[in-house]
């Protein structure tokens, strides 16, 4: 049975405060509680030694710490880690550690499944959906803190240092509780990843885009996919809602980007879909005016998938074309595939227990 009390991760700095007025406690007391659970990574309010034990006992009260049930940790040969996170309801999601030399970006996910259908992803096959709580997504955060043992060691010393909201769900369809999430994990008494090391990325719910920028200040990913909105109905659907112009121009006036922090568009590689020469040309054309930088993913396939992936030579010859108009386009390197924690790949075995239950 799910608890009937509030997880206090579920807490900005601020709502932490206000419920610990409402417990007749001091709001100086929010220090070592937010010290003892972003910093020190508690997982039980005994071990925030800082307090007293009359009050570890009151929070213990009224509030859970928990940690999510990881039902399976599986590494990749190439060092990429997928979590396979279990809630109290059952409901299960993962989440992706992909580490890189000097820093590694956690793939973090916002729903359990996904509404988008975007016909090349493996998530988008999901039925299931329900909105990650703020607890379920700060989680994600503490878990992969757990497992790579980075509770009290410094930014330099940890592998997490980035946080790409990449993984399942559209974030943009559950805005409230990824921004409350957000500014927990970017908070810099805590977990202090900053906006700058963070990444959202959306298939394109335009209304939204401006808030990110202004309330997050994060870096900014479109799955942009095509250059044509005929094309882009098709793969990405939500195109059809808010088409190419519209989204280009929510990115064009995106308040958290400038020619140092780049709106970085990502297109996968379909072969004989999207990836010709003349599309590339297409893409150089629409990102005129945005300060943009290409992602070129190539396709990561999946069981039952009706696509194949572009040829080396012919992804190489779409980034010549974009690195020559001046835009990067770098080629994304597929990490962890042999355990299908690649970019849409993720479908977890979420679907399980809860839809026979
Ligand atoms: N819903 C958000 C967050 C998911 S991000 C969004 O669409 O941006 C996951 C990224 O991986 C998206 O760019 C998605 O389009 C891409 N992707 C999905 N399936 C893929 C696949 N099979 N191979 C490569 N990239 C894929």
């Amino acid at each position: 049975m799910p608890s009937l009390k509030p997880d206090i991760t579920g807490f900005t700095r601020q709502e932490l405060a206000k419920k610990l007025i409402e417990l007749g406690l001091n709001s100086v007391l929010v220090k070592p509680v937010w010290n003892g659970v972003y910093v020190k990574g508690a997982t039980d309010f005994s071990q925030i030694a800082t307090l007293s034990r009359k009050h570890q006992l009151l929070l213990a009260d009224h509030f859970t710490l928990g940690r999510s049930t990881i039902v399976r940790d599986l590494i990749s040969r190439d060092g990429t880690r997928k979590w396979l996170l279990q809630f109290p309801d059952g409901h299960r999601v993962e989440s992706v550690m992909i580490p890189e030399q000097d820093r590694g970006a956690l793939c973090i996910s916002s729903q359990v499944g996904c509404t988008l259908s975007c016909t090349f992803c493996h998530t988008g096959t999901m039925k299931l959906v329900r909105n990650l709580t703020v607890t379920e997504i700060v989680a994600q955060a503490l878990n992969a803190r757990d497992k790579l043992c980075e509770w009290g060691k410094k930014r330099t010393d940890c592998v997490c240092t980035n946080i790409v909201l990449m993984g399942m769900g559209e974030p943009l369809f559950n805005f409230d509780n990824v921004s409350t999430a957000l500014k927990i994990i970017m908070d810099g008494d805590g977990l202090g990843i900053s906006r700058r090391r963070i990444m959202l990325s959306t298939a394109g719910v335009v209304p939204m885009i401006k808030r990110v920028g202004i309330e997050l200040g994060v870096n900014l990913a479109i799955s942009l996919h095509a250059v044509h909105d005929e094309l882009r109905d098709e793969l990405v659907p939500i195109n059809k809602k808010y088409p190419l112009h519209e989204l280009l121009g929510a990115c064009r006036d995106y308040p958290a980007a400038s020619n140092a922090r780049r709106i970085t568009f990502e297109y996968v590689m379909l072969k004989g879909v999207n990836d010709s020469d003349a599309d590339a040309r297409e893409l150089v054309r629409r990102l005129q005016g945005i300060h943009a930088k290409v992602n070129l993913i190539p396709w990561n396939p999946w069981p039952g998938a009706a696509y194949q992936c572009s040829t080396r030579d012919r992804i190489q010859s779409f980034a010549r074309i974009i690195n020559d108009a001046g835009y990067s386009a770098a080629i994304r390197a597929s990490r962890g595939d042999d355990i299908m924690a690649a970019c849409g790949q993720l479908k977890s075995d979420s679907e399980h227990s809860v839809v026979t239950r």
